[in-house]
């Protein structure tokens, strides 16, 4: 414990609240900087655009949700999220071929993204050394020796711009982050980006559950490359209430007319057409384009500053499609915890460049799955590393397989949902059955 001393944290979305909850272990206060005013209920805020739209979260980040806030499923339960098995409470359709339903165990808590962040927030809020500041805009950062030792923050309530002192800052202000702008204010490079980008558009609207309701919970029908890049997504949230997402690829944006919402859920799939069809709706059709992969290589710089970290979207920031920036910014905190607490007696120096030299580790596995899965539309020569290389070969075969075979099923169910590493699809009996299934074309 770092007696005496205090942690910042930018951000009050998911990467800052994961990390708000593990930082509060270490470090005798901490405070979390959020430019919006923080809403004491599920409400939607200008700083997280995305929140109105579906959010998956999958079993790995469910599964560290529980250990950091313990008795939280129940919560969500208890405030009308629905417990999902991903493959038997699912009607899935893939490659153009309806998939099993069978029980896999692999769960979500299926909930809007309002409730899920309110009630990380309130659990967030309410430990004893934790301080969340709505209203407070982070400027740029303070440093001295190599060190970062505060921020700068801009008070939306009319105070004077002023500097919050810490011994710790973190960087979680997602994909608009403007870390490397304040770095090169002190006199450090800016990162290089990779970026890989397939041109994905979001349409989503809130819908009434008809009665009587389907068997399944959740309606997923994919793209199927190269030809048809039309995707859909039926998803069950609290108050009886369908969040009906459609989506396209390389710019075949879909409209948020009532018209031509309708028109393109009918190309997704007749059968998820007349699903929203029969259903009522109850909210506007909201549209959203900012979903390339992009990852910010601060990994890659010479120099660091010390005593500072960036996590989440503000580093690398996902396809929406695949589900997984909530999961991946726990991984990183639940990570960063763990680095802190083994330097032990509050010891910091090396803590930060550590840190974020590792970051590419974390989000390896959820990178290729997003990666290759958009480099099947992009073309492969668009990879930058022979692992994306070789994954955006392998990964279209192993989604070819999973219509007839289970068990390459269950096992890309674990991998996607970031519970098992995705080389468990390249051992030798997963391997023998994509490969078979592919030659048998
Ligand atoms: C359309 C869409 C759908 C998605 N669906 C899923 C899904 O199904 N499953 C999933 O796991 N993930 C999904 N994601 C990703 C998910 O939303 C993010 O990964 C997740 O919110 C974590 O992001 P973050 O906290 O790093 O950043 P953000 O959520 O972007 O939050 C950044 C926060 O920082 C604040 N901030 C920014 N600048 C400053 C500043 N200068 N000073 C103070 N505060 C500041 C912002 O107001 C905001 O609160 C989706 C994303 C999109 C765009």
């Amino acid at each position: 414990m770092n007696s005496q001393q205090r942690a910042i944290v930018i951000g009050s979305s998911l990467a800052g609240l994961w990390t708000a909850r593990v930082l509060a272990d270490h470090f005798e206060q901490v405070t979390v900087l959020e430019r919006d005013q923080l809403p004491t209920e599920a409400a939607s805020r200008a700083g997280v655009p995305q929140d109105k739209h579906v959010h998956v979260l999958l079993e790995r980040g469910a599964q560290i949700m529980s250990q950091l806030f313990p008795g939280i499923t129940d919560e969500l339960l208890a405030a009308g999220a629905n417990r999902v098995d991903l493959t038997q409470d699912s009607r899935a359709k893939i490659r153009g071929q309806w998939l099993p339903q069978f029980k896999s165990g692999i769960v979500t808590y299926a909930c809007s993204r309002l409730l899920l962040e309110s009630i990380l927030r309130q659990r967030v809020a309410a430990l004893p050394n934790v301080e969340l500041c709505g209203g407070a805009q982070v400027q740029g950062l303070v440093a001295q020796n190599g060190a970062v030792d505060g921020v700068r923050v801009r008070w939306k309530d009319g105070r004077d711009e002023g500097v919050e002192t810490a011994v710790f800052v973190v960087d979680a202000s997602g994909r608009g982050s403007k870390l490397p702008d304040w770095l090169q204010e002190i006199g450090y490079d800016a990162p290089e980006e990779t970026v890989i980008d397939v041109r994905l558009g979001y349409a989503g609207r809130r819908y009434k559950i008809p009665t009587p309701a389907p068997e399944w919970d959740m309606m997923l029908i994919g793209a199927e490359p190269p030809h048809k890049s039309r995707a859909g997504l039926i998803y069950s949230e609290e108050n009886g209430i369908w969040m009906v997402m459609i989506a396209g690829i390389l710019g075949d944006y879909p409209p948020t007319d009532e018209e031509g919402f309708l028109a393109f859920a009918q190309e997704v799939d007749p059968e998820f057409h007349a699903a929203i069809a029969q259903a009522e709706p109850i909210s506007n059709i909201i549209g959203y384009r900012r979903t390339e992969n992009r990852f910010r290589r601060y990994d890659q710089l010479n120099r660091w500053p010390d005593r500072l970290v960036a996590l989440g979207d503000a580093v690398c920031g996902f396809n929406p499609i695949y589900g997984q920036g909530m999961s991946v910014s726990a991984m990183a905190a639940v990570e960063l915890g763990e680095m802190i607490g083994r330097m032990g007696n509050g010891r910091l120096t090396g803590v930060a460049q550590s840190f974020q030299k590792k970051y590419p580790k974390i989000v390896e596995p959820a990178w290729l799955l997003a990666t290759s899965a958009d480099l099947e539309w992009l073309g492969n020569e668009e990879a930058t590393s022979l692992p994306e290389r070789f994954a955006g070969w392998y990964m279209p075969k192993v989604l070819d397989a999973i219509p007839d075979d289970q068990i390459v099923h269950k096992t890309f169910i674990q991998v996607q949902n970031l519970i098992v590493p995705p080389t468990s699809l390249f051992r030798p009996n997963i391997a023998w059955r994509v490969l078979r299934h592919s030659l048998r074309g």
